[in-house]
Protein backbone atom coordinates (compact mmCIF):
# COMPACT_ATOMS: atom_id res chain seq x y z
CA UNK A 1 0.00 0.00 0.00
CA UNK A 2 1.23 3.65 -0.87
CA UNK A 3 2.93 5.91 1.88
CA UNK A 4 -0.65 7.63 3.66
CA UNK A 5 -1.24 10.95 3.73
CA UNK A 6 -2.19 10.84 7.39
CA UNK A 7 1.03 10.85 10.01
CA UNK A 8 -0.08 11.23 13.43
CA UNK A 9 -3.50 10.05 14.79
CA UNK A 10 -4.84 11.57 18.06
CA UNK A 11 -7.37 10.04 19.94
CA UNK A 12 -9.27 11.78 22.23
CA UNK A 13 -10.28 8.98 25.76
CA UNK A 14 -8.61 6.36 27.47
CA UNK A 15 -12.17 4.55 27.55
CA UNK A 16 -12.52 0.89 26.57
CA UNK A 17 -13.10 2.70 22.79
CA UNK A 18 -9.96 4.58 22.73
CA UNK A 19 -7.93 1.67 23.30
CA UNK A 20 -9.28 -1.09 21.05
CA UNK A 21 -8.82 1.50 18.37
CA UNK A 22 -5.43 2.48 19.53
CA UNK A 23 -3.98 -0.77 19.22
CA UNK A 24 -6.30 -1.86 16.08
CA UNK A 25 -5.23 1.38 14.23
CA UNK A 26 -1.47 0.98 15.29
CA UNK A 27 -1.26 -2.79 14.41
CA UNK A 28 -2.87 -1.73 10.68
CA UNK A 29 -0.89 1.48 10.42
CA UNK A 30 1.86 1.49 12.02
CA UNK A 31 4.23 0.22 9.50
CA UNK A 32 3.41 2.66 7.24
CA UNK A 33 4.72 5.03 9.74
CA UNK A 34 1.68 6.60 11.14
CA UNK A 35 1.69 7.39 14.88
CA UNK A 36 -0.87 7.34 17.45
CA UNK A 37 -1.00 8.96 20.56
CA UNK A 38 -3.97 8.62 23.33
CA UNK A 39 -4.95 11.49 25.56
CA UNK A 40 -7.21 10.81 28.57
CA UNK A 41 -7.81 12.98 31.21
CA UNK A 42 -7.08 11.80 34.80
CA UNK A 43 -10.34 13.85 35.65
CA UNK A 44 -12.55 12.54 33.88
CA UNK A 45 -13.73 8.90 34.45
CA UNK A 46 -14.44 6.25 32.09
CA UNK A 47 -17.99 4.80 32.25
CA UNK A 48 -16.46 1.93 33.93
CA UNK A 49 -19.80 -0.44 33.26
CA UNK A 50 -20.33 -2.96 30.03
CA UNK A 51 -19.02 -6.27 30.94
CA UNK A 52 -20.61 -8.56 28.47
CA UNK A 53 -19.55 -9.32 24.59
CA UNK A 54 -20.69 -10.60 21.64
CA UNK A 55 -18.62 -13.01 19.61
CA UNK A 56 -16.60 -9.76 18.18
CA UNK A 57 -14.80 -9.57 20.68
CA UNK A 58 -13.24 -12.89 20.41
CA UNK A 59 -12.59 -11.28 16.72
CA UNK A 60 -11.08 -8.48 18.06
CA UNK A 61 -8.06 -10.04 20.58
CA UNK A 62 -7.96 -12.74 17.83
CA UNK A 63 -6.73 -9.93 15.08
CA UNK A 64 -4.26 -8.79 17.74
CA UNK A 65 -2.79 -12.52 18.49
CA UNK A 66 -4.06 -12.08 22.07
CA UNK A 67 -4.42 -15.42 23.33
CA UNK A 68 -7.31 -16.09 25.90
CA UNK A 69 -4.95 -17.28 28.43
CA UNK A 70 -3.49 -13.85 28.01
CA UNK A 71 -5.91 -11.65 27.98
CA UNK A 72 -8.73 -13.34 30.34
CA UNK A 73 -7.27 -13.70 33.90
CA UNK A 74 -6.08 -9.91 33.71
CA UNK A 75 -9.67 -9.16 33.48
CA UNK A 76 -11.05 -11.78 35.78
CA UNK A 77 -13.14 -12.69 32.55
CA UNK A 78 -15.63 -15.54 31.86
CA UNK A 79 -17.27 -17.42 28.90
CA UNK A 80 -20.65 -16.33 26.99
CA UNK A 81 -22.73 -18.75 25.29
CA UNK A 82 -25.54 -16.15 25.21
CA UNK A 83 -28.49 -14.73 27.34
CA UNK A 84 -31.03 -15.85 29.05
CA UNK A 85 -34.15 -13.22 29.31
CA UNK A 86 -36.38 -14.28 32.36
CA UNK A 87 -40.04 -12.72 33.05
CA UNK A 88 -40.51 -10.57 30.13
CA UNK A 89 -43.21 -12.96 28.97
CA UNK A 90 -46.10 -13.75 31.21
CA UNK A 91 -47.16 -16.46 28.61
CA UNK A 92 -47.20 -19.73 30.61
CA UNK A 93 -43.94 -22.14 29.82
CA UNK A 94 -42.71 -18.83 27.90
CA UNK A 95 -41.62 -17.22 30.97
CA UNK A 96 -37.91 -17.28 30.16
CA UNK A 97 -35.73 -17.97 26.98
CA UNK A 98 -32.39 -18.30 26.02
CA UNK A 99 -30.71 -15.97 22.87
CA UNK A 100 -27.60 -18.50 22.21
CA UNK A 101 -24.51 -17.45 20.28
CA UNK A 102 -24.22 -19.12 16.55
CA UNK A 103 -22.90 -22.66 16.09
CA UNK A 104 -21.71 -24.91 12.74
CA UNK A 105 -23.96 -27.32 14.09
CA UNK A 106 -27.05 -25.29 14.46
CA UNK A 107 -28.35 -26.57 11.11
CA UNK A 108 -28.91 -29.91 12.25
CA UNK A 109 -31.73 -28.84 15.26
CA UNK A 110 -32.93 -25.23 14.39
CA UNK A 111 -35.15 -26.29 11.13
CA UNK A 112 -37.56 -28.35 13.54
CA UNK A 113 -37.74 -25.18 15.79
CA UNK A 114 -38.68 -22.94 12.57
CA UNK A 115 -41.03 -26.20 11.35
CA UNK A 116 -42.62 -26.11 14.78
CA UNK A 117 -42.82 -22.25 15.32
CA UNK A 118 -44.87 -22.01 12.29
CA UNK A 119 -47.04 -24.80 13.03
CA UNK A 120 -47.53 -23.50 16.33
CA UNK A 121 -48.55 -20.05 14.76
CA UNK A 122 -50.97 -21.93 12.89
CA UNK A 123 -52.45 -22.34 15.88
CA UNK A 124 -51.50 -26.30 16.72
CA UNK A 125 -50.72 -27.15 20.24
CA UNK A 126 -47.08 -28.34 20.26
CA UNK A 127 -44.05 -27.69 21.95
CA UNK A 128 -42.21 -24.51 20.23
CA UNK A 129 -39.79 -23.33 22.99
CA UNK A 130 -36.52 -22.40 21.41
CA UNK A 131 -34.03 -23.76 24.11
CA UNK A 132 -35.45 -27.30 23.96
CA UNK A 133 -33.55 -27.22 19.92
CA UNK A 134 -30.44 -24.95 21.16
CA UNK A 135 -27.34 -27.35 22.24
CA UNK A 136 -25.77 -23.94 23.29
CA UNK A 137 -28.93 -23.25 26.04
CA UNK A 138 -27.95 -26.92 27.00
CA UNK A 139 -24.84 -25.87 27.71
CA UNK A 140 -25.91 -23.20 29.27
CA UNK A 141 -27.93 -25.03 31.48
CA UNK A 142 -25.34 -27.44 32.51
CA UNK A 143 -22.73 -24.71 32.98
CA UNK A 144 -20.58 -25.60 30.58
CA UNK A 145 -17.90 -23.73 28.52
CA UNK A 146 -18.47 -23.08 24.80
CA UNK A 147 -15.26 -24.77 23.86
CA UNK A 148 -15.60 -28.23 21.98
CA UNK A 149 -13.03 -30.80 22.80
CA UNK A 150 -10.47 -31.02 20.40
CA UNK A 151 -11.72 -34.45 18.88
CA UNK A 152 -15.22 -32.61 18.50
CA UNK A 153 -14.47 -30.37 15.20
CA UNK A 154 -17.29 -28.08 15.27
CA UNK A 155 -16.99 -24.12 15.37
CA UNK A 156 -18.46 -22.31 18.49
CA UNK A 157 -19.11 -18.84 18.14
CA UNK A 158 -19.24 -16.99 21.87
CA UNK A 159 -18.46 -14.01 23.73
CA UNK A 160 -17.13 -13.14 26.96
CA UNK A 161 -17.80 -11.25 30.44
CA UNK A 162 -15.12 -9.18 31.95
CA UNK A 163 -14.52 -6.14 34.34
CA UNK A 164 -14.39 -2.90 32.12
CA UNK A 165 -11.92 -1.40 33.70
CA UNK A 166 -9.21 -3.82 34.12
CA UNK A 167 -9.69 -4.53 30.38
CA UNK A 168 -8.73 -0.96 29.40
CA UNK A 169 -5.66 -1.03 31.07
CA UNK A 170 -4.79 -4.90 29.76
CA UNK A 171 -5.39 -2.72 26.24
CA UNK A 172 -3.83 0.68 27.54
CA UNK A 173 -0.37 -1.63 28.51
CA UNK A 174 -0.75 -3.44 25.52
CA UNK A 175 -0.87 -0.21 23.35
CA UNK A 176 1.51 1.49 25.01
CA UNK A 177 4.48 -1.40 24.72
CA UNK A 178 3.80 -1.13 20.57
CA UNK A 179 4.29 2.36 20.39
CA UNK A 180 1.28 4.02 21.32
CA UNK A 181 2.10 7.57 22.82
CA UNK A 182 -0.24 8.31 25.89
CA UNK A 183 -0.99 11.95 27.51
CA UNK A 184 -2.57 12.44 30.48
CA UNK A 185 -4.25 15.71 30.29
CA UNK A 186 -8.00 16.95 29.82
CA UNK A 187 -8.94 18.89 26.81
CA UNK A 188 -10.37 22.21 27.50
CA UNK A 189 -10.94 23.64 23.91
CA UNK A 190 -10.63 22.34 20.27
CA UNK A 191 -8.82 24.83 17.44
CA UNK A 192 -10.70 24.11 13.76
CA UNK A 193 -9.32 24.93 10.27
CA UNK A 194 -10.97 27.45 8.18
CA UNK A 195 -13.15 24.53 6.37
CA UNK A 196 -13.87 22.86 9.61
CA UNK A 197 -10.96 20.02 10.44
CA UNK A 198 -9.49 19.74 13.51
CA UNK A 199 -6.31 21.93 14.00
CA UNK A 200 -5.19 20.97 17.31
CA UNK A 201 -6.45 19.69 20.79
CA UNK A 202 -5.87 22.13 23.72
CA UNK A 203 -4.86 20.70 26.46
CA UNK A 204 -5.00 21.41 30.36
CA UNK A 205 -1.25 21.44 30.60
CA UNK A 206 -0.78 24.08 28.05
CA UNK A 207 0.50 22.03 24.92
CA UNK A 208 -1.85 22.00 21.96
CA UNK A 209 -1.68 18.57 20.36
CA UNK A 210 -2.11 18.68 16.62
CA UNK A 211 -2.67 15.67 14.62
CA UNK A 212 -3.98 15.21 10.71
CA UNK A 213 -6.62 13.22 12.07
CA UNK A 214 -8.48 12.39 15.35
CA UNK A 215 -10.82 9.63 16.60
CA UNK A 216 -13.27 10.63 19.43
CA UNK A 217 -13.70 8.21 21.88
CA UNK A 218 -14.66 10.58 24.61
CA UNK A 219 -17.63 9.35 25.54
CA UNK A 220 -21.00 10.41 25.96
CA UNK A 221 -19.70 13.65 26.18
CA UNK A 222 -18.61 13.58 22.61
CA UNK A 223 -16.01 16.44 22.57
CA UNK A 224 -15.15 16.76 18.63
CA UNK A 225 -17.96 15.14 16.71
CA UNK A 226 -21.02 16.01 17.99
CA UNK A 227 -19.44 19.55 20.53
CA UNK A 228 -17.06 20.91 18.39
CA UNK A 229 -18.10 19.57 14.71
CA UNK A 230 -21.75 19.63 15.79
CA UNK A 231 -22.97 16.42 14.20
CA UNK A 232 -26.08 16.47 15.40
CA UNK A 233 -27.31 13.40 17.47
CA UNK A 234 -30.49 11.77 16.56
CA UNK A 235 -32.25 10.39 19.94
CA UNK A 236 -33.95 6.39 20.24
CA UNK A 237 -36.00 7.64 23.13
CA UNK A 238 -38.89 7.21 21.40
CA UNK A 239 -38.20 3.36 20.62
CA UNK A 240 -36.31 2.64 23.64
CA UNK A 241 -37.51 4.19 27.16
CA UNK A 242 -34.57 3.31 29.22
CA UNK A 243 -31.87 6.13 30.29
CA UNK A 244 -31.04 5.39 33.61
CA UNK A 245 -28.49 2.56 35.18
CA UNK A 246 -27.55 1.32 38.60
CA UNK A 247 -24.83 -1.20 39.34
CA UNK A 248 -24.37 -3.36 41.98
CA UNK A 249 -21.84 -6.47 42.58
CA UNK A 250 -22.83 -9.78 44.77
CA UNK A 251 -20.34 -12.60 45.42
CA UNK A 252 -20.16 -15.12 43.15
CA UNK A 253 -21.21 -18.55 43.26
CA UNK A 254 -19.16 -21.93 42.98
CA UNK A 255 -19.41 -23.48 39.50
CA UNK A 256 -19.84 -20.28 37.40
CA UNK A 257 -22.40 -19.94 34.81
CA UNK A 258 -21.70 -19.03 31.30
CA UNK A 259 -24.28 -16.92 30.48
CA UNK A 260 -25.80 -13.68 31.38
CA UNK A 261 -29.53 -13.32 32.55
CA UNK A 262 -31.70 -10.44 32.12
CA UNK A 263 -34.81 -10.17 34.27
CA UNK A 264 -37.48 -8.12 33.61
CA UNK A 265 -38.35 -6.41 37.04
CA UNK A 266 -41.21 -3.31 36.99
CA UNK A 267 -39.49 -0.39 34.97
CA UNK A 268 -36.96 -2.01 32.99
CA UNK A 269 -34.52 -5.62 33.00
CA UNK A 270 -31.86 -6.48 35.65
CA UNK A 271 -28.22 -8.02 34.17
CA UNK A 272 -26.41 -10.62 36.27
CA UNK A 273 -22.65 -10.96 34.40
CA UNK A 274 -20.30 -13.25 35.94
CA UNK A 275 -17.02 -12.52 36.27
CA UNK A 276 -14.20 -14.93 38.23
CA UNK A 277 -14.44 -12.69 41.14
CA UNK A 278 -17.77 -11.53 41.29
CA UNK A 279 -21.34 -11.29 39.78
CA UNK A 280 -21.88 -7.72 38.20
CA UNK A 281 -25.37 -6.57 38.46
CA UNK A 282 -27.15 -3.53 37.40
CA UNK A 283 -30.59 -2.51 36.55
CA UNK A 284 -31.67 -0.28 33.45
CA UNK A 285 -35.06 1.32 34.08
CA UNK A 286 -36.43 4.42 32.70
CA UNK A 287 -36.47 7.28 34.51
CA UNK A 288 -39.37 8.86 33.53
CA UNK A 289 -41.68 5.77 35.05
CA UNK A 290 -39.49 5.38 38.22
CA UNK A 291 -37.33 7.78 40.52
CA UNK A 292 -33.51 6.64 41.30
CA UNK A 293 -33.84 6.07 44.72
CA UNK A 294 -36.98 3.53 43.60
CA UNK A 295 -35.12 1.84 41.30
CA UNK A 296 -32.74 1.31 43.75
CA UNK A 297 -34.69 -0.53 46.30
CA UNK A 298 -36.02 -2.41 43.51
CA UNK A 299 -32.97 -3.84 42.51
CA UNK A 300 -31.86 -4.47 46.11
CA UNK A 301 -34.94 -6.10 47.05
CA UNK A 302 -33.84 -8.24 44.21
CA UNK A 303 -30.37 -8.98 44.65
CA UNK A 304 -31.55 -9.50 48.48
CA UNK A 305 -29.53 -6.59 49.45
CA UNK A 306 -32.06 -4.58 51.10
CA UNK A 307 -30.17 -4.21 54.83
CA UNK A 308 -26.79 -4.22 52.73
CA UNK A 309 -24.44 -0.71 52.61
CA UNK A 310 -23.10 -1.82 49.93
CA UNK A 311 -22.90 1.20 47.58
CA UNK A 312 -24.59 1.56 44.37
CA UNK A 313 -23.68 3.01 41.05
CA UNK A 314 -26.25 5.33 39.28
CA UNK A 315 -26.01 6.25 35.33
CA UNK A 316 -27.25 8.02 32.67
CA UNK A 317 -27.33 6.51 29.35
CA UNK A 318 -28.21 8.98 26.57
CA UNK A 319 -29.10 6.50 23.99
CA UNK A 320 -29.36 6.89 19.84
CA UNK A 321 -26.30 7.94 17.72
CA UNK A 322 -24.98 10.87 15.73
CA UNK A 323 -26.49 11.80 12.55
CA UNK A 324 -22.91 10.92 10.86
CA UNK A 325 -19.86 9.20 12.71
CA UNK A 326 -17.04 10.81 10.22
CA UNK A 327 -17.25 14.06 9.87
CA UNK A 328 -14.31 16.12 8.47
CA UNK A 329 -11.05 14.81 9.72
CA UNK A 330 -12.94 13.20 12.99
CA UNK A 331 -14.37 9.87 12.91
CA UNK A 332 -16.14 8.85 16.42
CA UNK A 333 -16.39 5.21 18.13
CA UNK A 334 -17.67 4.30 21.34
CA UNK A 335 -20.24 6.26 23.13
CA UNK A 336 -19.35 9.13 21.51
CA UNK A 337 -20.73 7.90 18.39
CA UNK A 338 -24.33 6.44 20.04
CA UNK A 339 -25.27 3.85 22.11
CA UNK A 340 -28.23 1.06 21.99
CA UNK A 341 -29.19 0.51 25.56
CA UNK A 342 -26.94 -2.86 26.63
CA UNK A 343 -29.97 -5.51 26.46
CA UNK A 344 -27.94 -7.53 24.09
CA UNK A 345 -24.48 -6.15 24.72
CA UNK A 346 -23.64 -4.71 21.56
CA UNK A 347 -21.21 -1.53 22.25
CA UNK A 348 -18.04 -3.50 22.02
CA UNK A 349 -18.95 -5.21 18.87
CA UNK A 350 -19.49 -1.73 17.16
CA UNK A 351 -16.71 -0.49 18.67
CA UNK A 352 -14.92 -2.99 16.70
CA UNK A 353 -16.86 -3.34 13.37
CA UNK A 354 -16.89 0.54 13.34
CA UNK A 355 -12.73 0.56 13.57
CA UNK A 356 -12.81 -2.03 10.89
CA UNK A 357 -15.02 -0.73 8.67
CA UNK A 358 -13.76 2.89 8.92
CA UNK A 359 -10.26 1.58 8.32
CA UNK A 360 -11.35 -0.29 4.83
CA UNK A 361 -12.99 2.85 3.69
CA UNK A 362 -10.46 5.01 4.94
CA UNK A 363 -7.53 2.61 3.04
CA UNK A 364 -9.25 2.12 0.24
CA UNK A 365 -10.00 5.93 -0.95
CA UNK A 366 -5.83 6.30 -0.26
CA UNK A 367 -6.37 8.26 3.30
CA UNK A 368 -8.76 10.70 2.32
CA UNK A 369 -12.67 11.52 2.70
CA UNK A 370 -13.58 9.67 -0.89
CA UNK A 371 -15.34 6.83 1.23
CA UNK A 372 -16.86 8.48 3.89
CA UNK A 373 -20.82 9.06 2.91
CA UNK A 374 -21.02 5.24 2.37
CA UNK A 375 -19.58 4.54 5.50
CA UNK A 376 -21.34 6.90 7.11
CA UNK A 377 -24.47 5.56 6.04
CA UNK A 378 -23.32 2.03 7.17
CA UNK A 379 -22.81 2.91 10.50
CA UNK A 380 -26.86 3.98 10.53
CA UNK A 381 -27.90 1.30 8.69
CA UNK A 382 -26.25 -1.00 11.36
CA UNK A 383 -27.46 1.25 14.44
CA UNK A 384 -30.63 0.89 13.08
CA UNK A 385 -30.78 -3.36 12.38
CA UNK A 386 -29.41 -3.56 16.07
CA UNK A 387 -31.95 -1.58 17.76
CA UNK A 388 -35.17 -3.13 15.50
CA UNK A 389 -34.23 -5.96 17.46
CA UNK A 390 -34.05 -4.61 20.97
CA UNK A 391 -36.80 -2.86 20.30
CA UNK A 392 -38.95 -5.95 19.76
CA UNK A 393 -38.22 -7.56 22.67
CA UNK A 394 -39.90 -4.54 24.06
CA UNK A 395 -42.73 -4.48 22.05
CA UNK A 396 -43.32 -8.16 22.64
CA UNK A 397 -43.62 -8.09 26.74
CA UNK A 398 -46.68 -9.48 27.95
CA UNK A 399 -46.25 -7.95 31.39
CA UNK A 400 -49.25 -5.92 32.97
CA UNK A 401 -47.49 -4.63 36.22
CA UNK A 402 -46.53 -1.57 35.66
CA UNK A 403 -47.73 1.60 32.90
CA UNK A 404 -43.89 0.74 31.68
CA UNK A 405 -44.57 -2.26 30.02
CA UNK A 406 -47.88 -1.47 28.71
CA UNK A 407 -46.50 1.30 27.16
CA UNK A 408 -43.57 -0.49 25.62
CA UNK A 409 -45.87 -3.42 23.66
CA UNK A 410 -48.45 -0.08 23.14
CA UNK A 411 -45.71 1.82 21.36
CA UNK A 412 -45.82 2.61 17.75
CA UNK A 413 -43.15 3.97 16.99
CA UNK A 414 -41.20 1.26 15.44
CA UNK A 415 -39.72 1.36 12.09
CA UNK A 416 -40.68 -0.04 9.09
CA UNK A 417 -38.69 -2.93 8.73
CA UNK A 418 -39.57 -3.97 12.30
CA UNK A 419 -43.49 -3.33 11.02
CA UNK A 420 -42.51 -6.29 8.62
CA UNK A 421 -41.07 -8.01 10.63
CA UNK A 422 -43.90 -8.64 13.28
CA UNK A 423 -46.35 -9.17 10.29
CA UNK A 424 -44.33 -11.75 8.99
CA UNK A 425 -44.44 -13.85 11.80
CA UNK A 426 -47.79 -13.44 12.67
CA UNK A 427 -48.43 -14.02 9.09
CA UNK A 428 -46.70 -17.11 8.80
CA UNK A 429 -44.04 -16.17 6.31
CA UNK A 430 -40.34 -17.60 6.02
CA UNK A 431 -38.33 -15.17 8.37
CA UNK A 432 -35.39 -15.78 6.35
CA UNK A 433 -36.98 -14.33 3.05
CA UNK A 434 -38.33 -11.47 4.78
CA UNK A 435 -34.58 -10.67 6.26
CA UNK A 436 -33.48 -11.35 2.98
CA UNK A 437 -35.57 -8.97 1.54
CA UNK A 438 -35.06 -6.16 3.97
CA UNK A 439 -31.98 -6.98 3.78
CA UNK A 440 -31.20 -7.13 7.60
CA UNK A 441 -30.16 -10.45 8.11
CA UNK A 442 -26.76 -9.43 8.51
CA UNK A 443 -27.60 -7.68 12.10
CA UNK A 444 -29.77 -10.53 13.81
CA UNK A 445 -30.72 -13.75 11.81
CA UNK A 446 -33.20 -16.11 11.71
CA UNK A 447 -32.28 -18.22 14.51
CA UNK A 448 -32.13 -15.05 16.88
CA UNK A 449 -35.65 -13.88 15.86
CA UNK A 450 -37.35 -16.93 15.98
CA UNK A 451 -35.59 -17.30 19.59
CA UNK A 452 -37.06 -14.23 20.80
CA UNK A 453 -40.40 -14.07 18.73
CA UNK A 454 -41.10 -17.83 20.21
CA UNK A 455 -39.38 -17.78 23.38
CA UNK A 456 -41.27 -14.67 24.51
CA UNK A 457 -44.28 -17.65 23.35
CA UNK A 458 -45.86 -15.12 20.61
CA UNK A 459 -48.64 -17.19 18.88
CA UNK A 460 -51.41 -15.41 17.57
CA UNK A 461 -54.68 -18.03 18.59
CA UNK A 462 -55.86 -19.56 14.76
CA UNK A 463 -56.87 -22.39 13.28
CA UNK A 464 -55.31 -22.06 9.88
CA UNK A 465 -54.33 -25.77 9.85
CA UNK A 466 -54.36 -28.07 6.92
CA UNK A 467 -54.19 -31.97 6.59
CA UNK A 468 -50.15 -31.77 5.51
CA UNK A 469 -50.14 -29.96 8.96
CA UNK A 470 -51.38 -32.79 10.91
CA UNK A 471 -49.29 -35.22 9.14
CA UNK A 472 -46.30 -33.01 10.13
CA UNK A 473 -47.47 -33.03 13.83
CA UNK A 474 -47.34 -36.41 13.86
CA UNK A 475 -43.89 -36.59 13.24
CA UNK A 476 -42.93 -34.46 16.24
CA UNK A 477 -42.48 -37.15 18.86
CA UNK A 478 -39.64 -38.62 16.58
CA UNK A 479 -38.07 -35.34 15.30
CA UNK A 480 -37.57 -34.17 19.55
CA UNK A 481 -36.48 -37.48 20.07
CA UNK A 482 -33.44 -36.76 17.91
CA UNK A 483 -32.93 -33.27 18.70
CA UNK A 484 -33.09 -34.56 22.55
CA UNK A 485 -30.60 -37.17 21.82
CA UNK A 486 -28.40 -35.33 19.21
CA UNK A 487 -27.99 -32.38 22.02
CA UNK A 488 -27.07 -34.21 24.54
CA UNK A 489 -24.37 -36.40 22.32
CA UNK A 490 -22.83 -33.51 21.18
CA UNK A 491 -22.75 -31.88 24.81
CA UNK A 492 -20.71 -34.65 26.23
CA UNK A 493 -17.51 -33.34 24.31
CA UNK A 494 -17.61 -29.78 26.27
CA UNK A 495 -16.28 -29.28 29.86
CA UNK A 496 -17.49 -27.24 32.91
CA UNK A 497 -17.34 -23.63 32.27
CA UNK A 498 -15.27 -23.18 35.94
CA UNK A 499 -12.70 -26.05 34.56
CA UNK A 500 -11.87 -23.77 31.40
CA UNK A 501 -11.46 -20.75 33.46
CA UNK A 502 -8.27 -19.32 34.14
CA UNK A 503 -8.24 -17.00 36.90
CA UNK A 504 -6.12 -14.26 37.96
C1 LIG B 1 -25.30 0.87 31.89
C2 LIG B 1 -24.39 0.46 30.78
C3 LIG B 1 -24.16 -0.88 30.54
C4 LIG B 1 -23.35 -1.27 29.48
N1 LIG B 1 -23.18 -2.59 29.22
C5 LIG B 1 -22.46 -2.97 28.15
C6 LIG B 1 -22.26 -4.33 27.85
O1 LIG B 1 -22.72 -5.23 28.55
N2 LIG B 1 -21.52 -4.64 26.77
C7 LIG B 1 -20.96 -3.69 25.98
O2 LIG B 1 -20.32 -4.03 24.98
N3 LIG B 1 -21.08 -2.40 26.27
C8 LIG B 1 -21.82 -2.01 27.32
N4 LIG B 1 -21.94 -0.70 27.62
C9 LIG B 1 -21.21 0.28 26.81
C10 LIG B 1 -19.74 0.29 27.19
O3 LIG B 1 -19.61 0.59 28.55
C11 LIG B 1 -19.01 1.34 26.37
O4 LIG B 1 -19.34 1.20 25.02
C12 LIG B 1 -17.52 1.15 26.49
O5 LIG B 1 -17.13 1.17 27.82
C13 LIG B 1 -16.78 2.23 25.73
O6 LIG B 1 -16.92 3.48 26.36
P1 LIG B 1 -16.11 4.68 25.75
O7 LIG B 1 -14.67 4.32 25.73
O8 LIG B 1 -16.74 5.10 24.50
O9 LIG B 1 -16.36 5.88 26.80
P2 LIG B 1 -15.82 6.11 28.28
O10 LIG B 1 -15.53 4.86 28.99
O11 LIG B 1 -16.78 7.05 28.91
O12 LIG B 1 -14.42 6.85 28.08
C14 LIG B 1 -14.35 8.22 27.76
C15 LIG B 1 -12.91 8.66 27.81
O13 LIG B 1 -12.84 10.00 27.35
C16 LIG B 1 -12.03 10.76 28.22
N5 LIG B 1 -12.43 12.16 28.16
C17 LIG B 1 -13.69 12.67 28.19
N6 LIG B 1 -13.65 14.03 28.12
C18 LIG B 1 -12.32 14.36 28.04
C19 LIG B 1 -11.61 15.59 27.95
N7 LIG B 1 -12.23 16.78 27.95
N8 LIG B 1 -10.27 15.55 27.90
C20 LIG B 1 -9.60 14.37 27.90
N9 LIG B 1 -10.21 13.19 27.98
C21 LIG B 1 -11.56 13.18 28.05
C22 LIG B 1 -12.26 10.15 29.59
O14 LIG B 1 -11.20 10.46 30.48
C23 LIG B 1 -12.30 8.67 29.22
O15 LIG B 1 -10.98 8.18 29.18
C24 LIG B 1 -22.72 -0.29 28.68
C25 LIG B 1 -22.92 1.06 28.95
C26 LIG B 1 -23.75 1.44 29.98
C27 LIG B 1 -23.97 2.91 30.23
Amino acid sequence: MDKPSVKNIVILGGGTAGWMTANLLNQKWQHLGVKITVVESPDIGIIGVGEGSTPLLKVFFDSLGISESEWMPECNATYKNGITFNNWSTVNGYEGYFHPFPTSLDFATFGFLYKYSALRRKGLDILAHPNRFSLMANLTEKRLAPLPAESFPFHFQYGYHFDSVLIGKFLREKAKGLGVEHIEATVENVEQGENGDIKFLMLNTGQNLSADFFVDCSGFASILLQKTLNVPFQSFAENLFNDSAIAIPTEIEPNIPSETISTALSYGWVWKIPLTNRFGNGYVYSSKYCAPDEAEKELRAHLGLLDSDIEARHLKMKVGRSEETWRNNCVAIGLSQGFIEPLEATALQFVYSTIDEFAKAFEEGGFTNQHREEFNTRMNLNFEGIRDYIVLHYKTNSRNDTQYWIDNRENQNLSNNLKEMIECWYAIEDIEATLTRLNIGQYYSQRSWTCLLAGMGIFPRQENLDSADAENAKAAQSDLDYVDNFITGCSLNFQAHEKMLVKG
